[in-house]
């Protein structure tokens, strides 16, 4: 491949990694040595560097503060038994965020430039990768506008970073989730289907009415008829009902997850029935009273799998069953972590080796 690109590296003179306690680190709290930074301006992507991880100056006038032209992506590095890192399919992140960056108006990145700057990064950073069981090197790359100008266009002049953050699980346990059916996450023809950072200022307000009320997450439905289940606070959801697996069909209102379409490719390798269809609340509520949802749980990649104890309709509480170690949800979990700890094959072609 031609397409390559030129990083100036500045390390950092002392590398903070001996202050941090591996056995207590807080999700999206600690922060690696460097990140890689790129800057758009007179129309094209340039200055390629790694920098110690600081401060970031800007003007006050600059659009992102201001209309939130902003585009964002999740993904995690593991290491194997012979300290390999290990990253989680990052060339289907690649693609998602220039299909968020082209919804927002914001020019998108190469290849080059997102898997040389993340290849690069993970080297110079690599001891950051933890290894205890449950943890792994969260990496947020995300693209946002600088222009300084308050008129509402598409900027000129945005910045590309990438910064790691070792974590352990994002949820400590199973969620309690209240259908939502007043507020709404996503509507056809808006920008659902993009990671923009507005969408997630948007879901807090409905996210903390349903805390007070002493549930964690919401249960997203459709913002036309809130009829029908699309999907859980920032993950996809997926029911076993029976012997089947059901989620809602990706599109628009949908994001296309890839922790989703990971275990959707293991079911099927399972040999699972798989429906991705429209689910309603009518369906789910009637299938929890007869105890035919055996499992459901939420896809994401901070999470991996995040089981569901509780799911709230009106003033109506359902409790799920306990998931047991022979559970899909339990075995799909194990699977994906094993796969992506090189402890079992990677059939798929799911992991880049740095
Ligand atoms: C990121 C995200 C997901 C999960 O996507 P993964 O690729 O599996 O991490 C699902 N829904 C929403 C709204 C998201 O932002």
């Amino acid at each position: 491949m031609t397409d390559t690109i030129k990083i100036n590296i500045k390390p950092v003179t002392e590398s903070r990694l001996s202050q941090i306690d591996f056995n207590h680190i807080d999700f999206g709290k600690v922060y690696s040595d460097h990140m890689f930074i790129a800057d758009f301006y007179h129309g094209k992507w340039q200055d390629f560097r790694i920098e110690p991880y600081d401060m970031l100056s800007f003007t006050p006038g600059s659009a992102i503060l201001h209309y939130g032209q902003s585009v964002f992506e999740g993904l995690k590095a593991y290491k194997n038994e012979s300290g390999d890192v290990l990253v989680f399919r990052p060339e289907m992140n690649f693609k998602r965020i220039n299909k968020s960056a082209q919804r927002m108006c914001i020019p998108e990145i190469s290849k080059a430039i997102f898997m040389d700057g993340l290849t690069e990064l993970l080297r110079l950073d690599k001891n950051w990768i933890p290894d205890l069981p449950n943890t792994s090197l969260y990496i947020r790359p995300y693209i946002f506008a600088l222009d300084e100008y308050i008129g509402i266009k598409p900027s000129e002049n945005y910045k590309f970073i990438i910064f790691t953050c070792p974590v352990g699980p994002y949820y400590s346990k199973p969620l309690k989730v209240k259908i939502e059916k007043e507020f709404s996450r996503a509507v056809h023809g808006g920008t659902g289907y993009a990671k923009a950072a507005g969408n997630y200022a948007g879901s807090l307000y409905p996210a903390k009415l349903a805390q007070e009320k002493g549930y964690d997450q919401l249960i997203w439905t459709d913002g036309a008829s809130h009829q029908y289940i699309e999907e859980a606070g920032t993950m996809n959801i997926m029911f076993i009902k029976g012997n089947k697996l059901i989620t809602a069909e990706t599109g628009d209102t949908v994001l296309k997850g890839i922790t989703r379409e990971s275990v959707l490719t293991i079911a099927k390798e399972w040999g699972i029935e798989i429906e991705e269809r429209s689910i309603s609340v009518n369906e789910i509520i009637a299938s929890l009273q007869k105890g035919e949802i055996k499992e459901a749980f939420g896809t994401g990649t901070a999470a991996t799998i995040a089981t569901i104890e509780l799911i709230g309709d009106g003033e109506k509480d359902y409790m799920l069953p306990v998931p047991g170690p022979d559970s899909f949800s339990t075995k799909v979990f194990e699977e994906l972590d094993n796969i992506k700890t090189g402890k079992k094959e990677d059939t798929n072609g799911w992991i880049y080796k740095i």
